[in-house]
């Protein structure tokens, strides 16, 4: 399998030279030349296997320059019952008839991020060893992805990371999820000031070549195509135990930020996983939603980005939004090159044809929008009909998801955090604190490992710089 750009760079890639990569070098994203088709009978044969051997079929089928028993030896120490909790990796939980929550937070941070940044570890380990390079991750976080990142890549050979934060912003779990961290590659640096200010310096010092080449500086952003394709194989676990048959189908509803998640699932659709809708659940950021109501995208400023109760959605653009629009418009290069490039980075929006709009139903797309009542209530609702305590970003997910039902087609709501994350709206909700895995009892209370400092790039810098 060969990888090429959306913005139409034919040169063809393989899986390892855009392991490690961003944005393709003409500002594109990567995605394969073609989607491998999945007939019945593999279908059938897939069925019944354990979540690592799934994950190793569907990787195969993008990975060809790993050796087969080396990725089958990297999904199967990714997908273990210690790391995720239970054999099926992925449960589903049942709520009323045909509505199912499909469990993918029960890894090391509790947000769906892990299912694919623990391979992502693995994969950047294995990769580095095999080049004899090491890499030097720089990132900034208000939250899930620093510490999804932070815990696939404690203890990996040749791999450092430093990670800003708004120093004091993070609520006190995630800061002491982070924090708590004794390994000597992870380094977390709590800058003086906000998110943007975190951004800001991971941009400047991306930005001075020469330091990024010698320091060998590196992201993990959600861009990345190893992150993408292993989240395809949750879309297949949790269809499979949906239903009995290949001939059945199913309905997603995806609680989306930056369209990585519910990406996945369009990618698992255009193999040929018979699924009917994917539903795009957003909060008071409202960017899909609105697209996927009108065909125009438009990302919105700092001022127009609500910070809400499930934050881990608050985006003002979706960055894998670009991989759909591509698909859509027929992998057409020029032209999606001409909506991000020309229309969003010049102009900040894109209105598609009528003809290219009405196109988007043939990809099973529809979408809605959740509020902070509207969460507030669905946790209330939850708790009290089914006993099942669900957080800010799931609840959002599922009161879309119930104005979008399909009679007799099973609807997958992604679970992608757990309330222990959010307690401030939990308690806000039931009036009581969220239930927390036994494992993470007195977190706030383990020592903790950080390092303040103002926000300025030299600084950050000359730490890096004494730290590889
Ligand atoms: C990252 C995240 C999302 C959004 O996922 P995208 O892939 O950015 O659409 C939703 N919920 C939680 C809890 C997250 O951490």
């Amino acid at each position: 399998m060969k990888y090429i750009s959306t913005r139409g760079d034919q040169t063809q890639r393989r899986f390892c030279e855009i392991l490690l990569e961003g944005l393709a070098p003409d500002g594109g994203l990567y995605l394969p030349v073609s989607y491998p088709a999945v007939d019945s009978a593999t279908l059938a044969r897939w069925r019944t296997l354990p979540y690592a051997d799934l994950a190793f079929e569907i990787l195969s089928l993008y990975i060809d320059d790993i050796p087969a028993e080396d990725l089958r030896a990297l999904v199967r120490k990714t997908y273990t019952r210690e790391a995720f909790g239970t054999e099926a990796i992925v449960p589903l939980k049942s709520l009323e008839p045909g509505v199912q929550l499909e469990a993918l937070s029960n890894g090391p941070t509790l947000a769906f991020k892990d299912m694919a940044m623990q391979l992502l570890g693995n994969l950047f380990e294995y990769e580095l060893r095999r080049r004899g390079e090491t890499l030097n991750i720089l990132g900034a976080t208000s939250g899930d992805t620093g510490s999804a990142a932070e815990y696939a890549m404690r203890g990996k050979q040749g791999i450092n990371v430093f990670m800003l934060s708004p120093h004091g912003r993070m609520s006190p779990f995630q800061q002491a999820q982070m924090f708590s961290l004794q390994d000597a590659n992870i380094h977390n640096l709590a800058v003086e000031g906000v998110f943007d200010d975190c951004q800001d310096i991971v941009k400047a010092v991306s930005n001075d070549l020469a330091f990024k080449r010698q320091h060998k500086i590196g992201t993990v952003n959600s861009i990345n195509w190893a992150r993408l394709v292993a989240q395809v194989v949750y879309y297949f676990a949790g269809y499979f135990q949906a239903t009995k048959s290949n001939d059945e189908k199913v309905d997603f509803t995806v609680p989306s930020g930056n369209f990585g998640n519910v990406c996945a699932g369009h990618v698992a659709r255009m193999m040929g996983l018979p699924i009917g809708k994917l539903v795009v659940a957003t909060n008071e950021n409202d960017v899909l939603d609105e697209f996927f109501r009108t065909g125009s995208y438009r990302v919105r400023g700092a001022a127009e980005t609500h910070e809400t109760s499930s934050p881990s959605m608050d985006i003002s653009k979706a960055s894998n939004f670009e991989r759909f629009v591509f698909d859509l418009l027929g992998r057409d290069g020029a032209r999606t090159l001409q909506l991000f490039k020309s229309e969003v980075e010049q102009r900040g929006s894109f209105t598609l044809t009528s003809l290219e709009f009405a196109r988007v139903r043939h990809y099973g797309f529809v979408s809605g929008r959740s509020t902070h009542a509207d969460r507030l209530a669905t946790i209330r609702d939850t708790w009290q009909r089914f006993g099942t305590m669900v957080d800010t970003h799931t609840a959002d997910g599922l009161k879309v998801a119930r104005e979008h039902l399909t009679p007799g087609v099973p609807m997958l709501v992604l679970e992608t955090a757990l309330p222990a994350k959010f307690a401030e709206t939990i308690r806000e909700a039931l009036g009581r604190e969220p239930e927390r895995p036994a494992a993470l009892q007195g977190l706030e209370q383990l020592p903790k490992r950080f390092k303040v400092m103002p926000a300025d790039a030299q600084a950050v810098k000359a730490y890096i710089t004494q730290h590889v």
